[in-house]
């Protein structure tokens, strides 16, 4: 119905914007990429300029249409991905943003959640949002603009500005604020959405004290939310929206209950689709929503890990011990174990399932005879142990054993990285070196527009370039490994 042929993925991250164009295929026939500015007000402050994003966003989509010899016109939809619950709020009537955009990182309310915390409301939050009180998500941002930024809230009691996450900012900018919508993965990262009645919550936005009005209307991912009215962009529809995660989970064709997915980026992130029933955490894990192409959404629960890929840029930039990242696998080949020593990288405290922020790293079981290809070897093995921590109370929470992870992310291009998740999970891995989270969200987009359906896409996905990575360690090695894991993890918490 929107004539076929080409989708425009947009995939709008914390650091660099970057628009892919897919043919009917699910084929990448072209791709811009721009960096935009990190905005740094005080320590531990991060903002993004609305208007730096939206100009990376109009040029990259410009620049890959432009590289693929495509009009707008040759453009069935387009899908957008985004970093999740960075926050923007804007005049209704000029679009002008009244501050900065508040970065998911920035901890500026990080003090306001920790008296939520011991004023005991996390219960209540998490019952309804499947969240923890944290100045990650969106409501504490919003809070702090209308209580901080002059006239703010006189404006929004008004009706006079709107709030959304990027997705919404850019959907807004793209129809020509004809249209003020998100989709339900990004509304669950807000902390005002409730996620078992599908509807923002009036307790919450009374605790929060902010108006209904300013909100956006919550729609599936996959949708017709309108069409552009953008120059060199014009008359084309929106018909998918993700968050990075949720859209990265369906990319990689994880639509079943119990289908799971890791990024490994600098950070890692789990994501395992629970189905229709949201599954309550008893690990400190996060109960989301998950993109599907129908009309409701799937539950998802959500863990991560601080330091992933992080650990080996602290190998080459802090420590020096390799020149680049890839080079971590071949050292890490080259010795045939790690001789004992474990690295806990606790740089930043220890996340799920230890919850332990004043925990510190740890290099444990070091000898006189100790390499540093151990050492690098040993750096790799922590990521896998600490992914197997959350998949194990993954699956503990949601009474599921898993069979196969998918993974993407930068250092799933590590072969020996790969192999060594699936013998410490003894489950199937499978790697995609390919952008699985703006597939994501060209897929939402695709499926809408009638390009493709749930068999195509699994067809798309099979023909795929793939490393498929399967267990073959012995197991009582598997098992004194994980012993000595837990032993080093437990000389890592923190006693005062
Ligand atoms: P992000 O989106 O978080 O910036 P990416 O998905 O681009 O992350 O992945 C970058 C991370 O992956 C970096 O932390 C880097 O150290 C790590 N990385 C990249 N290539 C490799 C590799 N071959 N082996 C191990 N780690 C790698």
């Amino acid at each position: 119905m929107f004539g076929m042929k080409y989708i425009l993925a947009i995939d709008q991250g914390t650091t660099s914007t970057r628009s892919r164009v897919y043919d009917e295929k699910g084929k990448c026939v072209s791709g811009a990429q721009l960096e935009f500015p990190q905005i740094y007000p005080q320590p531990g402050w991060v903002e993004h300029s609305p208007a730096e994003i939206w100009r990376s966003v109009k040029n990259t989509a410009a620049q890959a249409l432009s590289a693929a010899g495509l009009a707008p016109r040759d453009i069935a939809a387009i899908g957008i991905t985004n970093q999740r619950e960075t926050t923007a709020v804007w005049d209704k009537r000029t679009g002008e943003p009244v501050c900065n955009a508040i970065v998911w990182q920035c901890r500026r309310t990080a003090d306001y959640c920790k008296k939520l915390v011991k004023d005991g409301f996390s219960e209540r939050i998490y019952n309804k949002t499947g969240l923890v009180p944290d100045a990650y998500f969106s409501a504490t941002k919003i809070k702090w603009i209308l209580d901080n930024v002059d006239g703010a809230r006189e404006r929004a009691e008004r009706g006079e500005l709107l709030f959304g996450t990027i997705d919404s900012y850019l959907l807004w900018k793209l129809t020509g604020g004809r249209s003020h919508f998100t989709d339900y993965t990004n509304a669950a990262r807000t902390m005002l959405f409730n996620i078992h009645t599908l509807e923002w919550d009036g307790e919450l936005l009374r605790l929060f004290d902010i108006p209904r009005a300013m909100l956006p209307e919550v729609k599936p991912s996959s949708y017709d939310f309108g069409e552009t009215e953008t120059d060199g962009l014009r008359g084309v529809h929106v018909l998918g929206i993700a968050g990075d995660q949720q859209a990265s989970l369906f990319g990689q064709g994880c639509f079943e209950a119990g289908d799971i997915k890791n990024t490994y980026g600098t950070g890692c992130f789990l994501l395992m689709n629970t189905g229709e029933e949201p599954v309550k955490s008893q690990n400190g894990l996060l109960t989301t929503l998950g993109a599907t192409a129908g009309g409701k959404p799937c539950y998802v629960l959500e863990g991560s890990v601080f330091v992933g890929g992080a650990v080996v840029q602290w190998l080459r930039d802090g420590i020096g011990l390799i020149k680049s990242a890839e080079e971590s696998e071949r050292a890490a080949k080259e010795a045939a174990d790690s001789g004992g020593v474990y690295i806990v990288p606790a740089f930043t405290g220890l996340g799920a399932p230890y919850w332990d922020s004043n925990a510190r790293g740890t290099i444990t079981g070091i000898t006189r005879g100790t390499t540093r290809e151990q050492i690098v070897r040993a750096a790799l093995e922590s990521i896998a142990y600490e992914v197997y921590d959350v998949v194990k109370a993954m699956e503990k929470d949601a009474g599921i054993k898993i069979a196969r992870l998918s993974a993407d992310g930068g250092a799933s291009a590590n072969g020996f990285l790969m192999q060594f998740q699936s013998d410490i999970l003894r489950a199937e891995v499978v790697s995609r070196a390919g952008e699985s989270t703006a597939l994501g969200a060209a897929f939402l987009a695709g499926t809408c527009a009638g390009v493709w359906n749930e068999e195509d896409i699994r067809r798309i996905l099979g023909s795929e370039k793939v490393g498929v990575f399967a267990p073959s360690m012995e197991e009582g090695r598997r098992l004194e490994l994980l012993q000595g894991w837990a032993a080093a993890v437990k000389r890592t918490v923190y006693k005062p």
